[in-house]
């Protein structure tokens, strides 16, 4: 392109974003072409890449999700990615332990941000211990130097008592406000394992744990506030679960920037029924399920409270645990359509069931491998799949 060599998607789109460039090939016949193209901007020009080569992950951390997993699922999910094109593209959290010089150079080049980064702690002892990646770099300097040059960041740092909890946690929320503005946010999310996990080596907190975390956070967010006006630091749904605390207004997480992250999910689920209010339809007398993960079982009541006034419907909130990875994992996005099939399959009485959107990948398919489809036709009931249920319900009502 234009003479440089094309490494992967992202030099595609860059290099391309010109309205007139030279595109060099070589054909499958081995023929060298070269074409001159201009095009106005914005329009596509039918070219699919191969997907991206996933650059793989260079830590082997106690809490990692992949060794998390059961046997027998699908390849992609036992790869470890840690890939910083996947972190600016969809918001993947990585590590930035395996950047060639090359790599900082394309991020600055390129203005790759805001990308999403694991921090855990500041303290490098600590935080290669919790990556259990000796050559991990000093994550403070690297920050300050991208943010030197223009990158911004959201960062998150995974909760794991007794290593980087109380003092750490201070320390590290300290090295990221000092760094300044290039730090967007920082989420502190309480340590997440299966029936697989390495559970001799790592646990999850206590509540008094999670409570401790939330008032180190609530000190920081509070000073935040009054000096950038922003809380900037805040602890993820599950924090809040695990404490027993209640969880913040919805204003208090702005543009809901992580709540992918499960950061302010709850909050934001309930600001997309009341922006859908006048647009959902009415539908007294009907009786609609809404699956979810045990995670979000405690929280939903208020969500289905808001979802029943704005439409009349009967909402009946169904808890489905996780037979695929065991009791602990949680997640609504992590559960295998068996699951969902065995909850639903005798219910009769429901004229509608909502089922997590986040539970199948962009093949709609669930973790367990089984198609979307598949699900739905052996349901009794018509079934949509949601991500927020003002969405399903907005768009195509509830079947007759
Ligand atoms: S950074 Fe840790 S948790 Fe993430 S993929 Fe690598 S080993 Fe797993």
């Amino acid at each position: 392109m234009n003479g440089r060599a094309l490494e992967d998607f992202l030099d595609w789109e860059f290099l391309t974003a010109e309205e007139r460039f030279v595109l060099a090939a070589r054909l499958p016949t081995g023929q060298e072409l070269e074409y001159d193209i201009e095009r106005p901007e914005g329009l596509p020009m039918g070219v699919t890449l191969e997907p991206p080569r996933i650059r793989r992950c260079a830590n082997h951390c106690d809490f990692c999700f992949v060794d998390g997993n059961p046997e027998g699922l699908r390849a992609p999910l036992y790869i470890r990615d840690d890939d910083y094109r996947l972190s600016f593209r969809y918001g993947n959290f990585a590590t930035l332990t395996n950047l060639k010089p090359w790599d900082v150079e394309r991020i600055v080049e390129y203005r790759l941000a805001p990308l999403y980064v694991s921090v855990h702690a500041t303290e490098p002892t600590i935080r290669r211990w919790l990556l259990r990646n000796p050559t991990a770099p000093d994550i403070i300097p690297q920050l300050e130097r991208f943010a030197a040059r223009g990158i911004t960041f959201h960062t998150q740092v995974v909760l794991v008592p007794g290593v980087n909890d109380g003092a750490q946690l201070t320390r590290t929320l300290g090295d990221l406000y000092a760094v300044g503005r290039a730090i967007l946010s920082v989420s502190v999310v309480p340590v997440a394992l299966t029936e697989f996990s390495k559970r001799q080596l790592v646990r999850e907190p206590t509540a008094a744990e999670c409570r401790a975390a939330l008032t180190t956070v609530d000190r920081f967010a509070t000073r935040a506030l009054a000096d950038r006006g922003t809380p900037w630091c805040y602890g993820a749904d599950d924090l809040y679960l695990q404490a027993g605390e209640p969880l913040p207004p919805a204003e208090w997480y702005g543009d809901f920037e992580q709540r992918e992250n499960g950061v302010g999910a709850v909050r934001y689920l309930q600001t997309r029924i009341a922006a859908a209010r006048d647009r959902l339809p009415p539908l007294a007398g009907k009786r609609i399920g809404v699956v979810t993960g045990v995670a979000m079982g405690p929280l939903m009541p208020p969500v289905l409270a808001d979802l029943a006034l704005a439409t009349g419907a009967q909402i009946e909130l169904i808890v489905v645990a996780n037979t695929l990875f065991g009791p602990t994992v949680t997640t609504a996005g992590l559960l295998p359509a068996a699951a969902i099939e065995a909850a639903l399959i005798e219910r009769r009485d429901l004229d509608l069931a909502l089922v997590p959107a986040e539970a199948v990948n962009d093949d709609l398919h669930f973790i367990d491998d089984q198609a979307a489809a598949t699900l739905l036709a052996r349901l009794p009931m018509p079934v949509r799949l949601s991500a927020d249920f003002a969405d399903a319900l907005v768009e195509a009502g509830v079947p007759a």
